[in-house]
């Protein structure tokens, strides 16, 4: 009875195997339907807050790095959404942060640096592959880029903005604990909070006003 038992089940598991090995591509394009639906078509902008958000996507340099991607930062105000750069791996990150590049109404490029713009080309590949139809808007030479962070503090402090993020460093920071000196003396040009950015960081400021937020939608 025993032995009647296990050889039937046996059959069972060798009858399932069978039919998963004959429909495997099958089942192969419908698991890929459904991954690449969650990666692409999944929408953080729809989730968040009304208000105005700062995404910092990649706060890295030319030099490769495991923690940080090309330049590339989101700005998400309402419903809209733009990024400024689009460095290596742009297309990445802006998926993991479930982002739909398909929504980028514009990208400003900072300047034509390599580095700021070799994810550019990801980034329209995969908004098409999204179902995006229409170009976005696309702006360059802003005349404002590299400076260092006690001539950024400065200008900062004219200009009366409420925080200063640096991203972009050259060379890279090594490890938290060198930021101090990275930073110079930047905090005694800027009086309001001052940080490094890190890849997947998001500033928040709510819509009518308030305290800004800052978490990291990575950890
Ligand atoms: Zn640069």
């Amino acid at each position: 009875m025993k032995r009647g038992m296990t050889i039937l089940l046996s059959s069972v598991v060798l009858g399932l195997a069978g039919t998963v090995y004959v429909y495997r591509g099958e089942i192969g394009v419908a698991l890929m339907r459904r991954v690449a639906a969650k990666s692409i078509f999944s929408d953080t902008v729809s989730t968040l807050p009304d208000g105005l958000h700062v995404g910092f996507w990649g706060t890295g340099s030319p030099f490769p790095s495991p923690t940080r991607s090309g330049p590339c930062t989101a700005i998400i105000a309402g419903p809209r959404l733009f990024i400024v750069d689009a460095g290596r791996g742009s297309a990445d990150i802006i998926a993991r942060m479930g982002l739909q590049s398909g929504r980028i109404e514009a990208v400003l490029l900072t300047h034509f640096h390599s580095d700021h713009i070799d994810g550019l080309g990801q980034v329209g590949e995969v908004a098409w592959a999204s179902g995006r139809n229409a170009a976005a808007h696309l702006f360059h030479d802003s005349g404002s880029f590299h400076t260092s962070p006690s001539d950024a503090a400065d200008e900062a402090s004219q200009a009366r903005v409420h925080a200063l993020a640096f991203t972009h460093f050259i060379p890279p920071v090594p490890m938290g604990a060198l930021e101090g000196p990275f930073l110079g003396d930047a905090r005694q040009h800027f009086s309001g909070p001052l940080f490094i950015a890190s890849d997947g960081d998001l500033i928040s400021l709510p819509a009518g006003g308030g305290e800004l937020r800052r978490r990291n939608v990575l950890d």
